[in-house]
């Protein structure tokens, strides 16, 4: 039995797009993304995946479910194998090592906590070293509350204190080389990672010492000292300062380059800045901040190494609904200075009035082109106007406009005139591709039962009890209630009913998906019935309201079968022999 926790982080690991993307060519569309069926034989792409619901169906030939269902179907395993088979395309450690892995982990998180502790004590010791380091979180303009608000402290200079103490408190030295907090030597002696350094815990979300970050008070090298990778850090993972940032109620947040500016902007009134940890950042990093950000703000230093920093993060966060600006810093090297040469509220102007990642593109595109010749307006006037053709408001465009016509020395009236033709070539484009998408869509999405065969309250009653059964899905908050109000053998269809059953069964908080959680008492029919319920309710908002007229419609249903037992009977045998038929006419398909 593989542990819940385990499998929840699986799935965490492994997105249902990235996953079936190494399978299949998907294309992007709104909300979904679909593509050729891998598991029947389409010329027209009849398959489509939901991230929101981390779920995918093929409105074709049926096969649908989560992750975990997908690389079964796809490379033929089990359950136990499909989940072991995705833990390790994510790099984890297999599931029977969980336990003591678990401790392991949670023996570090002790330790790290320790140890946070004793930099904390040594940079507030008496004796001129902690002085020195005290001065040096002052001259960079922090107060004493951001200090003790970030649990700031200091490495002294030596070389096995921290071991010492940490010995006192049980650990093993064992335990410290798992925690990257001493190393071995080339001489094989045990000596401190950090020594005559600040020290910056990294805390992750759920408020655990994960890491540190170390850095020479002077300008000797190296000038920054990391923890290494551990069992409970992952750099490619963690944001700095997102543990605070979270709880402001600021969907606009400011990545910076490094924690010095995170904790200054902090410091300043701007509680969203975060950094990544010692590497650029990371697609799984863009991932973590889509669920906290509407918008990022790029604040990364004006040197060559930030603007590169910027034009690789623009890049990541393209597909992603997190609309992205990039701040210019003018007369300061990073935010940090410029909010002590002037000020918070100057920074915060600046911020408001931040470029869109379209102003900085087309700088970009600009340093691309020598516009002294007519060759070289001619091609970055081209170019412009594509990039400026779609996402824009006619104000925007306007501007922009009279940007380029300043820069190429073409009158604005001529470069407005292009760009209408530009978005009118784009939109056309686009709309096309939309209506062939929806024909495409609606087609199968719904049952086809001739009316002469159940009747249509027998339709009707099926598609309540179907769209009930979506409602669960979809909010299982809403199991609870209806547990009590509605029996699964009230439902006509056999495989409604025991999709019902697998629903009520489920344990109130499983913190995976629905699916998910169904997957292990499920089989292949159940899933896909599940996954095709989720789809075709994709769009569907399904109320209150609407989960009451399905539940009326089923009660009064059963309290007819009450008077008429045999034509029930008739029905169901009717209902069976007709989806029967129907999966023989997608098989052939
Ligand atoms: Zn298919």
């Amino acid at each position: 039995m593989i542990p819940q926790s385990y499998i929840q982080e699986v799935l965490e690991r492994n997105d249902v797009v990235d996953v079936v993307q190494s399978y299949v060519q998907l294309r992007h569309r709104g909300r979904t993304y679909t593509g050729l069926c891998p598991f029947h034989n389409e010329k027209t792409p009849s398959f489509v995946v939901y991230p929101d619901t981390q779920s995918f169906y093929c409105f074709g030939c049926g096969a649908g479910g989560d992750t975990i269902t997908f690389m079964k179907k796809i490379a033929n395993l089990d359950y136990v194998e499909a989940v072991k088979s995705l833990a390790s395309r994510a790099g984890m450690p297999l599931p029977q090592e969980d336990d003591q892995a678990g401790r392991q982990r949670s023996r570090i998180l002790a330790m790290n906590k320790d140890a946070a502790r004793y930099f904390f004590q040594q940079l507030n010791a008496p004796g001129e070293q902690a002085a020195q380091a005290r001065a040096y979180w002052h001259r960079r303009g922090l107060s004493d509350g951001t200090i003790r608000k970030f649990g700031l402290g200091y490495a002294p200079d030596d070389f096995s204190g921290l071991q010492r103490y940490l010995r006192q408190r049980g650990y093993t030295d064992q335990e410290m080389l798992e925690a990257g907090l001493i190393k071995r030597s080339q001489k094989g002696n045990l000596h401190n990672t950090f020594w005559n350094r600040v020290m910056t815990p990294i805390i992750d979300l759920r408020g655990n010492v994960i890491a540190f970050g170390g850095r020479v008070l002077d300008d000797s090298k190296p000038k920054y000292v990391n923890s290494p990778e551990t069992l409970v850090y992952k750099k490619s993972r963690t944001l700095f300062a997102l543990n605070v940032a979270k709880k402001d109620p600021s969907r606009r947040y400011i990545l910076c380059e490094g924690y010095m500016d995170v904790i200054s902007l902090h410091q300043a009134g701007f509680g969203t800045a975060v950094c990544a940890c010692g590497t650029a950042l990371t697609e799984e990093q863009v991932k973590l901040l889509t669920n906290y950000a509407d918008e990022v703000v790029l604040a990364y230093d004006s040197d060559e190494a930030g603007q590169k920093a910027t034009a690789r993060s623009l890049g990541l966060f393209k597909n992603t609904p997190i609309k992205v600006t990039v701040l210019n810093i003018p007369g300061a090297k990073d935010p940090d200075e410029f909010i002590k040469k002037n000020g918070a509220d100057a920074f915060g102007r600046l911020l408001d009035k931040s470029a869109n990642g379209i102003e900085y593109n087309l700088e970009k595109l600009r340093s691309r082109y020598d516009l002294s010749t007519d060759n070289g307006k001619v091609e970055y006037l081209r170019d412009a106007l594509t990039l400026l053709a779609s996402g824009l408001t006619p104000t925007e465009r306007e501007i922009y406009a009279g940007r380029i016509a300043e820069q190429t020395n073409v009158s604005k009236a001529t470069v407005l005139n292009q760009l209408e033709s530009t978005v009118r070539r784009v939109s056309d484009r686009q709309r096309r591709q939309r209506q062939r998408d929806l024909q495409k869509e609606m087609v199968p999405a719904q049952i086809k039962v001739p009316y002469s065969l159940g009747g249509d309250k027998a339709l009707a009653a099926v598609n309540a009890e179907q769209q009930l059964l979506a409602a669960m899905l979809k909010d299982p908050s809403r199991i609870p209630a209806l547990r009590d109000r509605v029996d699964p053998g009230d439902l006509i269809m056999p495989e409604d009913q025991e999709l019902c059953r697998a629903l009520y069964g489920l344990p109130p908080q499983t913190g995976t998906t629905v699916l998910t959680a169904l997957g292990s008492q499920l089989g292949e029919e159940g899933m896909s019935l599940a996954a095709q319920l989720l789809a075709r309710n994709s769009d569907n908002a399904l109320t209150a309201r609407d989960v009451e007229l399905f539940v009326q419609r089923i009660k009064q249903r059963t309290t007819a079968k009450a008077q008429a037992p045999q034509s029930e009977e008739e029905m169901r045998r009717r209902l069976e022999a007709l989806t029967k038929a129907k999966t023989q006419s997608n098989t052939q398909s």
